[in-house]
């Protein structure tokens, strides 16, 4: 093998008339016959080579062989392209390199999807080929864009005196209040390591050995439920110092963010940041971690209202609640009164009872509170400094919800009304924080952040009497609307660590049975300290401006836990089982739907799991019916057809990831229709279908449906089948009801998708004979 003596996106002119050897993958090749003309990639870039008429008949034929991520050697000279020809859209566009000798390294079969950016495929079909997926230039930028952040917070902790010091893995139940993921003893049968939700107190402990100044770039592990922005373990740059106030710590951490930012992205942070009271970010913005990129604070109008006969105000105020608006600049005629419900519907999950709302026209009120708020007028217009063609949104109820409600509108609609500069990287830092919140459902005090933050003295006195005017020395520091990181100054005496403990409901046991080591050191000269973690995914994924952690972690789990590549969490060896002294008493069903793979439904009509050879056919189908498709599907939108043709689409080009449980439907042998399973639960699983050739074939997808779940009821103990749907849809109910399911309920709702929200009705089915 030759030596590689370039990577392909670093070729210039300055190159030309060199011959050089590339190593990478074939991006593209186009044969025009005596000309092949081929796109090499490695982690650097694209770089075009040409294999001329001239090349030997060998090499010539050797060209022809390539395909699509075959792995390559070239060497060639690099020409200067003829004029014209140049490539402005690549880095590489004004050279080419017109190859002497190549060398096949590697082949490699057709691909589950194309290796570019944008690819529009099911994202657990890009983590099962992640390694392909990982290939594509955006996430080979994001990958590379995230280990230079972590070689400048290395470089910046080194220089400024933090020692990186490692922490366990397996330890002990950490306290910041997820869920623990546990690891079972061998050694200690019935005994169990936990691994850590963050360093905290080998951190603290740090402090006491004496280190001063400690910084880790740590794995943390929380098993809770997923979101955009979380995975099950995740990095957390975490830092700890003793002796310092919390001042010099934020101005330490600032330095660090506005280093990276400069470095890695060339952005300027001006410092300091901007300080902002845990309260004044709720009052103005309804939010802990808010988005500062615009405007649009909420505002107090409760002097306003109280003037007039507004029910829905009046009591949220006799209650002890409160009143705040929203004033949406120039939304009055973008927002339909349809729009504005579905919000009202979906503030609901927030513990909200609707959306109050005026629209402000040519000086006047209109909509369905204007004849309330119509006396005063003048003086609304004025304290909410609302104008023509305005919109103005109320929440009126208890502090928390108000907030969440408007904190969440205000966001939503900062994107929608496009009020947000999305190059702008807007920090703040949250104090004064509350040391507690009050958990409804657990009936007690919880800590804010954690156990071990120090209170203010001075609302101390109310530790007992009133935990909620409990203050601490916390800060928070936020971008762009995300939390990016926390921390506090710490407990670092036993007389006020055991007074926390109790004010938390711990016994002194409880404490000492799980905090017992922490309250030994704290007898042995432990000095003030504090500290912060930063999350560095979320970091890298501001960074990078993307959406989702997922695509700045190189092997994350899917938004259901799931790492798809390997297909873990799985099942063990029994003798496995058996040295832990662990007994499986219930188990997911997902390895056991797997088996499932036909269903005889009538002598002509089964169910087959569906395969990536099924796609093409689906597609075919899909065409075949597009007539029917609208008349099987009467309240679909050219939307939903799109989105179901768009589906069709992903399918045809892409494998089956072999993680959903979609079934095909086929009559003689010929596919008729679709059943697609989600969420599935042990007890719950909701059904999708389509059908072609519209609905003569309902009594089909009955008996299907019906076989279906006969089929699964062993396997998921399944008492229940939820149908997501619209609400005209009555054709999936009486598909329902005629496979003999029992109604057992409907909960509307509305669904944001893309940023609309969308109605949706869900059924819940009893299965008969459960
Ligand atoms: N350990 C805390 C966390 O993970 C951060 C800190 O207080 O330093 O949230």
């Amino acid at each position: 093998m030759a030596k590689r003596t370039k990577y392909a996106g670093e070729v210039t002119v300055s190159d030309v008339d060199q011959t050089i050897t590339l190593k990478g993958w074939v991006q593209k090749r186009r044969n025009l016959g005596a000309l092949i003309f081929v796109d090499l990639r490695d982690r650097s870039g694209i770089v075009q080579i040409v294999f001329k008429d001239d090349a030997s008949k060998n090499l010539h034929d050797l060209a022809e062989t390539l395909r699509n991520e075959y792995v390559i050697e070239v060497t060639g000279k690099v020409c200067k392209r003829a004029n014209g020809e140049a490539n402005e859209r690549m880095k590489t566009g004004e050279i080419e390199i017109e190859v002497t000798d190549l060398k096949v390294l590697s082949t490699s079969k057709a691909l589950p999807f194309n290796i570019e950016d944008h690819v529009d495929v099911k994202e657990d079909l890009k983590l099962k080929y992640r390694y392909l997926d990982l290939r594509r230039p955006e996430m080979q930028r994001a990958i590379m864009l995230r280990s230079k952040i972590k070689h400048v917070i290395h470089r910046f902790m080194d220089e400024n005196g933090f020692i990186d010091i490692e922490t366990p893995d397996l330890t002990k139940s950490t306290p910041e209040g997820a869920r623990d993921f546990l690891v079972p003893s061998r050694t200690y049968n019935g005994n169990f390591w936990a691994l850590p939700q963050s360093p905290q107190l080998f951190k603290q402990l740090l402090m006491s050995a004496g280190f001063d100044r400690y910084y880790q770039i740590a794995r943390c592990f929380r098993d809770e439920d997923l979101r955009g922005d979380r995975q099950p373990e995740f990095t957390q740059v975490d830092i700890e110092t003793s002796f310092l106030s919390e001042e010099e710590i934020m101005t330490i951490a600032e330095q660090l963010i506005s280093t990276v930012l400069k470095e890695v992205i060339n952005v300027d942070v001006k410092l300091p940041i901007e300080r902002m009271g845990w309260n004044e970010a709720m009052d103005n913005y309804g939010s802990d971690k808010p988005d500062l990129r615009f405007d649009m604070k909420l505002i107090n109008v409760e002097e306003v209202v109280s003037k007039t006969d507004f029910k829905v105000f009046s009591s949220a105020l006799n209650n002890g609640g409160i009143v705040r608006a929203l004033v949406a600049p120039k939304a009055g005629d973008k927002f339909s009164r349809k729009d504005i419900d579905s919000w009202g519907e979906y503030v609901k999950r927030f513990g909200a009872k609707g959306l109050a709302w005026l629209k402000v026209k040519d000086g006047e009120l209109a909509g369905p509170v204007a004849k309330f708020m119509k006396p005063v007028t003048e003086e609304l217009l004025k304290a909410t400094e609302a104008e023509d063609d305005d919109l103005i949104l109320f929440a009126a109820d208890e502090k928390e919800v108000v907030y969440a409600t408007l904190g969440y509108l205000r966001t939503f609609l900062g994107e929608k009304l496009g009020l947000i500069d999305h190059d702008q990287f807007r920090f703040v830092w949250i104090t004064d924080w509350p040391m507690f919140h009050y958990s409804k459902e657990e009936d007690r005090y919880m800590a804010e952040h954690h156990p071990f933050t120090l209170p203010k003295e001075d609302t101390l006195e109310y530790l007992e009497s009133d935990p909620s005017k409990v203050y601490a020395y916390a800060y928070d520091i936020c971008l762009n609307g995300y939390e990016l990181g926390g921390g506090s100054l710490r407990i670092h005496t036993r007389e006020m660590q055991e007074k926390m403990f109790k004010a938390l409901g711990f016994t002194a046991e409880d404490a000492n049975e799980r905090f017992g080591f922490l309250m030994n050191a704290l007898d042995y000269g432990f000095p003030p300290h504090g500290g912060l973690a930063f999350g560095l995914d979320r970091f890298a994924m501001l960074l990078a401006k993307k959406n989702n952690i997922r695509d700045v972690i190189a092997f994350p789990k899917n938004s259901k836990g799931v790492e798809v590549l390997t297909d873990a969490p799985g099942e063990v060896e029994q003798a496995q089982l058996d040295e832990l002294g662990l007994k499986v008493l219930k188990k997911m069903p997902s390895a056991d739907l797997q088996k499932i793979e036909n269903i005889s439904v009538t002598d002509e009509v089964s169910l087959r799991r569906y395969q990536l050879n099924d796609a093409k056919e689906i597609q075919q189908l899909v065409e075949e019916n597009r007539d029917n498709l609208a008349k099987f599907l009467p309240w679909a939108t050219a939307n939903d057809l799109a989105a179901e043709e768009s589906f069709v689409k992903e399918a045809v080009a892409s494998f089956d990831a072999g993680v959903s449980f979609d079934y095909v439907i086929e009559k003689n042998e010929k596919i008729v229709g679709t059943i697609d399973l989600h969420n599935i639960h042990k007890t719950n699983a909701e059904i999708g279908y389509w059908l072609a050739e519209n609905h003569q074939h309902q009594g089909i997808m009955t008996m299907a449906v019906k076989k279906l779940v006969e089929a699964l009821s062993p396997v998921l103990n399944l008492h229940r089948v939820v149908i997501k749907t619209d609400p005209s849809n009555v054709s999936s109910q009486k598909v329902a009801l005629n496979a003999g399911f029992t109604l057992e309920g409907v909960q509307h709702g509305a669904v944001e998708q893309n940023g609309e929200f969308k109605d949706f009705q869900v059924y819940y089915y009893l299965i008969e004979g459960e």
